[in-house]
């Protein structure tokens, strides 16, 4: 078991309806030293890949992205929630559906900060339905630049965005999979790696 793994095991609280809470260490309060060892162990994964820009979405991606810049020491861009409809035309949009929140949000980035030549790694703290990943892929694919990679902390196995996102052929590293849960007895099975 990974350390991620662990921390989830102690800290981790199953809710109903498939949502797994981790604002103790992760989301809302943030555990600094874990940030830190997301963001190594990306870096682990992702060696002698080309990065020049991780790209994640607020709020919570923001944390483990910078975490990872640390060691790319490449700038960390996130993708702003908007649910305004009036967007200039130097934004590149896409919409996401929240699993979370069951709300959609437009989702914006700076056409400035997103060039052809980039080669972008996407954080993300949770990885359900794909929802918010393919907001990501999308508005990168939208600047011309290159997905290098895929890293998310903690990928809900039971639900299709891994499934839907490795089928399209992007590398996709997830730190901890979950591969079932139960709030009644708050257990959590996680994915051999
Ligand atoms: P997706 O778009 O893949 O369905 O959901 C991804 C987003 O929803 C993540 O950015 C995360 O903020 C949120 N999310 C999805 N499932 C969970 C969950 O079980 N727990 C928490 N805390 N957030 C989740």
């Amino acid at each position: 078991m990974n350390f991620l793994e662990e921390r989830i095991l102690k800290d981790g609280i199953v809710k109903e309806g498939n949502v797994l809470k981790v604002d103790s260490f992760l989301n809302h309060q943030m555990d600094v030293e874990l940030l830190d060892r997301i963001g190594e162990e990306f870096y682990r994964r992702f060696e002698g890949v080309r990065v020049t820009k991780i790209l994640t979405i607020e709020a919570s991606g923001i944390a483990i992205a910078c975490a990872a810049a640390k060691y790319f020491q490449v700038p960390v861009l996130f993708a702003k929630k908007s649910k305004s409809v009036n967007i200039e035309g130097d934004m590149y949009v896409a919409e996401v559906e929240s699993f979370t929140h069951k709300c959609k949000n437009q989702v914006i980035v700076s056409r400035k900060f997103l060039l052809p030549e980039d080669q972008v790694l996407i954080i993300d703290d949770f990885l359900a339905n794909g929802c918010a990943l393919q907001g990501l892929v999308s508005i990168t694919e939208m600047a011309g630049a290159t997905v290098a990679g895929i890293g998310i902390a903690i990928e809900k196995g039971f639900q299709i965005g891994g499934r839907v996102i490795r089928n399209l052929g992007y590398p996709l590293e997830s730190i901890a999979i979950v591969d079932g849960m139960d709030a009644k007895s708050g257990t959590v099975t996680f994915r051999a790696q």
